[in-house]
């Protein structure tokens, strides 16, 4: 039975237009996992006040019949990250630990770095891995490569993306889980460069915005622009998109 969607939006590293998103179909391996021990009946942080500004966003995905309500994470839960590092350039875990505090900033979502893991991307990831366990699979960040990862073939830096579902529970959708690929031939280039960590991390911030529900908009000022445009820091569009995805439901229902 699908449970839900995954979303998968891109990063492009140079000027060439790449497909700003995929649909893909997720199974479910099994039965719904139990309310993890971490979870709480309210939310684990709250988003700072949306800035003022005149730059957009746009949702992944919104609940159904309200194009104004993103479908987002439970926030009264912790986020779990495993990173692939096998094959991670020099700085790696720095880049993504701050990404994920930027994100975490402008969300209050909390995120929990699990640690490593041996898992490799994949296209077909189930939303319940029993590598880790009775859960919902934790998000994977993956350092790899297009050999490994055909979606990051050509001008493509980065993927990120999130499965949203009911959990099996009576409540409305919200991302179960999600995944992030970083090419490690094409960053490492980047990182060469006398900016390259604030480059680095940028594609790290946005893939992980399309992780927490963010898609790409027509605006170069926004670090969620589908190319590369020297934006390092998320833009006031995409503070206020953040803001909203940091405002989801919670279900305390699996
Ligand atoms: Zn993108």
């Amino acid at each position: 039975m699908p449970i839900g969607l995954l979303l998968v939006g891109t990063l492009a590293v140079g000027t060439k237009h790449v497909p700003l998103s995929a649909l893909r179909v997720v199974q479910q391996a099994g039965d719904t996992p139990p309310i993890p021990t971490d979870a709480r009946r309210d939310p684990l942080g709250t988003p700072p006040p949306a800035p003022a500004g005149v730059g957009g966003y746009r949702f992944m995905a919104h609940l159904p019949g309200r194009p104004d309500v993103p479908v987002a994470y439970d926030p009264c839960r912790p986020i779990h990250v495993v990173v692939s590092n096998a094959s991670a350039p020099p700085g790696a875990d720095r880049l993504v630990r701050e990404a994920i505090r930027e994100v975490s900033r402008a969300t209050g979502l909390v995120f929990i770095i699990d640690g490593a893991t041996d898992e490799l991307p994949s296209n077909k990831r189930p939303v319940q891995d029993r590598r880790y366990g009775d859960r919902w699979s934790p998000v994977l960040v993956a350092w790899t490569t297009p050999a490994q990862d055909p979606r990051l073939r050509g001008r493509v830096a980065g993927i990120g993306g999130s499965a949203a579902g009911n959990g099996g529970g009576t409540g409305g959708p919200r991302f179960l889980t999600g995944a992030v690929s970083l090419d490690v031939p094409a960053i490492s280039k980047i990182l060469a460069r006398p900016d390259g960590h604030q480059q680095a991390r940028a594609i790290v911030m946005h893939e992980l915005g399309h992780l927490v529900g963010l898609a790409h908009v027509p605006d170069p000022r926004e670090l969620m622009y589908p190319k590369n445009s020297g934006q390092v820091t998320f833009g006031d569009g995409d503070l206020r998109g953040l803001h909203e995805l940091g405002l989801g439901r919670c279900y305390f229902d699996t």
